[in-house]
């Protein structure tokens, strides 16, 4: 089998790599990804730093074209990179779809947004002066992506920085080569230029830190723990490199007395469990008021009952399996610590067999949890989540702001009052009402709080924060 390989000044390089697996089936093999050395990944540095200049001084015209037909390509193979994703992820192929038609549609935002480049012409304190305002493309960008999102989030990072005209260095996570491989390889169709856009699968420690600390690349957009995060803005800062940071969450769903119920439970169900609970903004705990809490609890109960736990491609899959070894491992300890520390597993916890082998486990609830327990404060990144019972809204609010996180925090209420007290009071950097705290527009800033992310914003016309540096200038004509 030929291996997929790197792409570097706009050649496909690498041999032999790794062997990228299906944790719906462990025995399926996705493809061989040929693994990129530090002396790629400084090759890959050097070609997006002689493509820059060219390509930051082509017409904004000549960029959107490249990115709608990306876009396009990528319509037309939503099912086909879909199944691929789903296949090396484990997200169920609904979500694996829906995820490449958000990368189109991101695509395509960018595309447009290149006809809105604009800057801002001001009059002068002093008489007789011009003064504009103007942004320019900040130059070599490094783009480091997690392994839960393999194709929106490499989306969101390169849409935004070759519509401002950066070149690129992209890495992926090991873990998940496939869908990344297949995204850049849909926009050297598109028609970038070679050595625009770069693509260096491998190691974090080796092709991530080999980015990280090479002064030739100007600015560092990552995405995942906020270990890794707080190792990658030391380094780059220390080297006055610009640094953009999403990591973790530990995301609070309240359920008022007022809730309505259903919508409470559909929230509960889709925030904290659909994607396998492996999402930044997934709804780990759950904190409920006294008056709902035991309807809430067995509604949920019952829900949870009925989820179709299995195969990502299978039909009528509901849950697909988490994402390899580790991470279940690390969901089943997190089972073992929330029963240690005196919380009650309500439901499931345990791992599943299937017809096919595979990282399979039964979305878990405790309840009767407190929030200084470890499994409401540390994110655990599985199907496994948490009710903490509070006695009113004034302690609901409370607890949902007791934590280091602040990416998504949400509501469940009737009340307009609770709903838009909460919206102001919540200390997260995107508020949820009456819908699952996972799920979010492409058009409107993402991003969070306190150790959720550092840096400017990401995604709609906020991306241009990172990826662009402004220049005032002053003008005697
Ligand atoms: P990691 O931090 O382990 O990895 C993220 C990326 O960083 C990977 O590409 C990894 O490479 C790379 N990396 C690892 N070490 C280094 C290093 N020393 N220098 C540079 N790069 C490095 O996170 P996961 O991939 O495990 O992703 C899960 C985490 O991501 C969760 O905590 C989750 O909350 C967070 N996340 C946050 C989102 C947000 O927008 N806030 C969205 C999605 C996820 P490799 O793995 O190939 O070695």
């Amino acid at each position: 089998m030929q291996p997929y390989r790197n792409l570097i000044g706009g050649e496909w390089v690498g041999t032999s790599g790794v062997m990228n697996i299906n944790p719906s089936d462990t025995g399926d093999v996705v493809g061989e990804f040929a693994r990129a050395t530090e002396a790629d990944t400084l090759d890959a540095i050097a070609a997006a730093r002689a493509a820059f200049p060219a390509w930051s001084s082509t017409t904004p015209a000549t960029r959107g074209t490249i990115l709608r037909s990306a876009s396009t390509l990528l319509m037309a193979r939503r099912e086909e990179l879909g199944t691929q994703l789903s296949r090396e992820e484990g997200k169920t192929l609904a979500e694996g779809i829906g995820e490449v038609t958000r990368a189109a549609q991101i695509f395509d935002f960018f595309a447009a947004e290149t006809q809105r480049l604009a800057g801002e012409s001001l009059a002068s304190v002093r008489p007789g002066i011009e003064v504009t305002v103007t942004r320019e493309p900040l130059g070599v960008v490094g783009i480091i992506t997690p392994w839960n999102f393999p194709m929106a989030i490499p989306a969101w990072k390169i849409a935004p920085a070759l519509c401002h005209g950066n070149a690129v260095v992209f890495k992926p996570a090991e873990l998940v080569p496939a869908s990344a491989w297949s995204l850049v390889s849909v926009l050297q169709e598109s028609g970038l230029p070679a050595g625009v856009l770069n693509f260096v699968n491998g190691p974090g420690s080796v092709v991530g830190n080999t980015l990280v600390n090479d002064p030739r690349v100007d600015g560092i957009s990552f995405t995942g723990s906020v270990a890794t995060g707080q190792r990658i803005v030391v380094a780059a800062a220390s080297r006055f490199g610009k640094v953009q940071l999403e990591m973790g969450g530990k995301n609070p769903l309240v359920v008022l007395d007022d809730a309505d119920l259903d919508i409470a439970v559909d929230c509960a169900v889709n925030g904290a469990y659909f994607s396998t609970g492996q999402r930044c903004t997934a709804s780990s705990r759950l904190i409920v008021t006294r008056g709902i809490h035991d309807r809430f609890v067995d509604a949920l109960i019952r829900r949870l009952e009925q989820l179709t736990v299995g195969h990502a491609l299978h039909e009528g899959t509901e849950v697909g399996p988490v994402v390899n070894d580790s991470q279940l491992a690390s969901n089943l300890t997190y089972i073992d610590v929330g029963k240690a520390e005196g919380a009650h597993l309500a439901f499931g916890g345990e791992v599943l067999e299937r017809l096919t082998p595979g990282y399979f486990m039964v979305p878990a609830l405790f309840t009767g949890a407190t929030n200084d327990m470890r499994i409401a404060r540390e994110e655990i990144f599985g199907p496994v989540a948490c009710v903490i019972e509070a006695r009113d809204f004034e302690e609901a609010l409370h607890l949902a702001n007791d934590t280091e996180y602040g990416l998504a925090s949400g509501i469940c209420t009737t009340s307009l009052k609770m709903a838009s007290v909460y919206r102001q009071k919540a200390q997260a950097g995107m508020v949820m009402v009456n819908l699952p705290t996972a799920g979010v527009d492409f058009h409107v800033p993402f991003g969070g709080r306190k150790r959720s992310s550092y840096g400017p914003r990401e995604q709609g016309r906020a991306a241009a924060e990172f990826y662009t540096s402004i220049k005032t200038a002053y003008t005697l004509p």
